[in-house]
C-alpha cells in the first residue's frame, strides 16, 4: 500500500478496462468494504481518509496491494488525486456518538467536503455516488418511508449536525447535476452492519455484540419499542455499486427492509452469541427516531437489487470480528 504524505497524487497509470476509483473514507466502515469490492474487480483505488473516525486496520490487508493508495488527508481541504474515472463519497462520521462529539467537523464534511469531492468528479467527467442517509427522514411520519417523503427533521436538535448536513449534501449533489452536469448518483443508506462496524463506536449492533460477547448487560435506550432495519454490509455494497452503473440521479433507498424492535435486535444478538447476558436500560437520546423502514420498490425495480442475508445469518458472518475484539479487550 504505498502510503502517500503528498496531497496531489500523481495518476497512476490507466487501464482502458477497469477504472481508477477515488473512495473518501475508505479506513471507514462502509469504505474499506467498498474498497475491497472495487479490488475484487480489478480497479485501482486511491482511497482518502482522515481517519477521525476510520481505522487504518481496516485496510492493513492492502499492504501489499500495488492497486491500493492510501492518502491521508481531510477533504474539506480541496485536493486533486489525479484523474479518476469514478468517486463514492462516503467520508462522515455516522454514528451518532461519533457526529455529535465531531458535530462542526460533520458539517463540513457533508458541505466543503462533498462539494470538494464533487469538483474532483466535474474536472475529470467522473461519475459521483454520495453516500446519503436514512436520517434525511428523521424521525419520519410516514411508514415504511420511500424516496419521496421529505421527512420529519429536527434542525435545531442534536442529530441536526448530520441530518442537515445530508440534506444539504443531498442538495449540492443535484445542483451538481443538473447545473454542472456531473452524473451523480444518491444512495440513502439504512442502517448497516457487520464486520469492521468499530466496536466502540456506540451502534446498537456493535454495542450488542460486544456487551453479549464480555457477558455485560445489553443497554437498550427507551423501552426497546423503537425499530430499526438492519442491512448486512455486503448486501449493501452490492446496492451501491449497482446504483453507482445505473442512469438513476435522484435517491434511492438502500436498506434491508426487515424491520425489528430494538428489543427484537437483542434477542436475535443473545441468541447468535449464546449469551447468557440480561438487558438493561438507558434513557432514551434526543430525537432517536420512532420506527425506520426502508421502502425498496425502487432499488428492486431499477437496479434489481435487494437484500438477501438476514439479520441472524449476518450477526453470525459477524461474530468473528466481534469476538476477535472483544478478546483483544477492545
Ligand atoms: N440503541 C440502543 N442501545 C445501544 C445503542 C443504540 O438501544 O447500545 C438504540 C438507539 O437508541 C436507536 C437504535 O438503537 O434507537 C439504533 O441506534 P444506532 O446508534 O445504531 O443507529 P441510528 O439508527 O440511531 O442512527
Amino acid at each position: 500500500m504505498p502510503v502517500s504524505a503528498h496531497p496531489d497524487l500523481p495518476a497512476l497509470e490507466r487501464d482502458p478496462v477497469t477504472m481508477r476509483v477515488l473512495v473518501t473514507g475508505a479506513a471507514g466502515f462502509l469504505g474499506s468494504h467498498l474498497t475491497d469490492r472495487l479490488l475484487g474487480e480489478g480497479h485501482t483505488v486511491v482511497g482518502v481518509d482522515n481517519l477521525s473516525t476510520g481505522d487504518p486496520e481496516n485496510l492493513a490487508h492492502l499492504a501489499q496491494e500495488p492497486r491500493f493508495q492510501f492518502v491521508e488527508r481531510d477533504i474539506c481541504r480541496p485536493f486533486d488525486p489525479g484523474p479518476v474515472d469514478y468517486v463514492f463519497n462516503l467520508a462522515s462520521p455516522a454514528s451518532p456518538p461519533e457526529y455529535l462529539r465531531l458535530g462542526l467537523e460533520t458539517l463540513r464534511v457533508g458541505s466543503a467536503g462533498t462539494e470538494n469531492t464533487l469538483e474532483i468528479a466535474a474536472r475529470y467527467g467522473a461519475g459521483h455516488l454520495h453516500s446519503s442517509t436514512s436520517e434525511c427522514y428523521g424521525d419520519p411520519l410516514v411508514h415504511p418511508q420511500r424516496e419521496n417523503y421529505w421527512g420529519h427533521v429536527n434542525p435545531v436538535g442534536p442529530r441536526s449536525v448530520y441530518d442537515e448536513a445530508k440534506r444539504y449534501g443531498e442538495a449540492l449533489i443535484m445542483a451538481y447535476h443538473r447545473s454542472r452536469g456531473v452524473n451523480t448518483h444518491l444512495a440513502r443508506i439504512f442502517n448497516t452492519y457487520g464486520p469492521r462496524l468499530h466496536p466502540s463506536d456506540g451502534r446498537v449492533v456493535s454495542n450488542f455484540l460486544m456487551q453479549a460477547l464480555r457477558g455485560q448487560p445489553l443497554t437498550v435506550y427507551g423501552d426497546g419499542s423503537q425499530t430499526r432495519s438492519f442491512c448486512y454490509v455486503d448486501d449493501l455494497i452490492e446496492g451501491i455499486l449497482r446504483l453507482s452503473r445505473s442512469g438513476e440521479h435522484f435517491p434511492v433507498n438502500l436498506g434491508n427492509p426487515g424491520e425489528f424492535t430494538i428489543i427484537e435486535c437483542a434477542q436475535a444478538v443473545l441468541e447468535v452469541t449464546g449469551s447468557k447476558s440480561t438487558l438493561c436500560f438507558e434513557s432514551l437520546p434526543e430525537d432517536d427516531p420512532a420506527r425506520r423502514c426502508p421502502d425498496i420498490t425502487k432499488a428492486r425495480t431499477l437496479l434489481g437489487w435487494e437484500p438477501q442475508i438476514t439479520l441472524r445469518e449476518g450477526l453470525r458472518k459477524s461474530l468473528e470480528f466481534f469476538r476477535s475484539k472483544a478478546a483483544a479487550g477492545a
